[in-house]
């Protein structure tokens, strides 16, 4: 079966800014597909190509196994959802949800019982009559969610739908988003800022920089084995660290490091410099000793902050100088000044190929 969307060498250039270069991407029918990335990476330029509200300056765009590259958005098989809902605030929910049928032209029984079927699917059966201006935020954004699905669109785009709500609701707003696209099966693709946003609700995720794809799969493999330097620096926290490569064995290198010599997964020419990442959270105090464990030498601790969840300490590696950050569990507090013996599991030590 071929993809729903097929993105081929997508360019496009506005001026003399390259917005985005050469994009290939496949997004498969039923995924919820995130696209991450820091301001100007591109990430709606490409949902307006995939929309039809842009037109590349190269390549080509198959949506549901059609050519859609030139069509203009009302004959594509995709419909929106803005951060600003546009709704029409003078006209009640059941207008509004109703409004892409009554276009197309649908009869008014049908129109009514999709409209209802739609809004018992977001959650606001019986809110029919109310006027939209009636409704709170994220009501408002329900009503922008079923007006968007009761077309049936084959692809429903969305660009940070949830970027205007406050942490808590949009917490709540994410969950219901992915239980009402598994509930659809409609894909799902959608434009955030929010890293965390993008881990907990997408199936595959792509993360955008200057343009390109720096890295697309699925989330834990992103976060955790993220390919590029960039990946590994914008998903979160990383230590980074250079390496010489001694030899290779198979599918493992060995690498010269400033935590001593390194057996890392992957593969890199003798001689050749890498990069080499791990994340703060992987990274214990103790446990060099333990089975699939490397000793990191010692850390430094600076500074100790409490977020809750762990505590965060920043720290310097006696043996080298490397800044470092470590996470340490709730129960297991350390002190500024102290010197700490660290350790990782082997296999969470990556080797960044970009
Ligand atoms: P944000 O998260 O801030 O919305 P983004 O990742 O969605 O950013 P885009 O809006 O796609 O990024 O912009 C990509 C690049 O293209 C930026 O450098 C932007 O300034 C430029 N750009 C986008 N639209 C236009 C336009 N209509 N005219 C000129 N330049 C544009």
């Amino acid at each position: 079966m071929s993809p729903m969307v097929e993105i081929n060498g997508i360019s496009k250039t506005f001026g003399r800014t390259t917005a985005l270069a050469e994009i290939n991407l496949n997004i498969e029918e039923g995924q919820f597909f995130a696209l991450v990335g820091p301001s100007g990476s591109g990430k709606t330029t490409l949902l307006h190509i995939l929309g039809g509200f842009v037109q590349p300056s190269a390549g080509r765009v198959r949506i549901a196994g059609q050519d859609v590259s030139y069509l203009p958005p009302a004959r594509r098989p995709t419909t929106s959802m803005f951060q600003d809902y546009a709704l029409f605030p003078h006209m009640s929910v059941g207008s509004n949800v109703g409004f892409g049928l009554l276009m197309r032209k649908v009869a008014k029984s049908e129109r009514l019982a999709r409209v209802e079927n739609a809004l018992e699917m977001v959650g606001l059966s019986g809110m029919n009559a109310r006027r939209v201006h009636q409704l709170s935020g994220g009501q408002q954004q329900r009503v922008a969610l079923a007006r968007a699905l009761v077309v049936e669109p084959k692809v429903l785009l969305l660009d940070e739908p949830l970027g205007a709500l406050d942490l808590n609701l949009r917490r709540q707003m994410q969950q219901e988003l992915l239980h009402i696209q598994k509930q659809v099966g409609t894909t799902f693709v959608h434009v955030t800022h929010d890293q965390e946003e993008a881990m907990s609700i997408a199936d595959i995720m792509a993360v955008m920089n200057n343009g390109h794809l720096e890295d697309v799969g699925p989330p834990e493999r992103v976060y955790m084995k993220p390919r590029s330097r960039f990946t590994a620096n914008f998903m979160g926290e990383s230590n980074m660290f250079e390496g010489q490569v001694i030899e290779r064995n198979g599918d493992k290198i060995d690498v010269e490091t400033v935590f001593g010599r390194l057996q890392v997964s992957g593969a890199a020419e003798p001689g050749t410099s890498v990069h080499l990442s791990i994340r703060p959270e992987q990274i214990k105090a103790g446990g060099g000793d333990q089975k699939g464990h490397v000793s990191l030498g010692k850390l430094k601790v600076r500074e100790v902050s409490f977020f809750g969840t762990h505590h965060r300490c920043q720290g310097q590696h006696i043996e080298s100088d490397l800044a470092m950050i470590i996470r340490l569990p709730q129960y297991q507090a350390a002190q500024p000044g102290e010197d700490l013996t660290i350790s990782v599991l082997r296999e969470d030590i990556v080797l960044l190929t970009q």
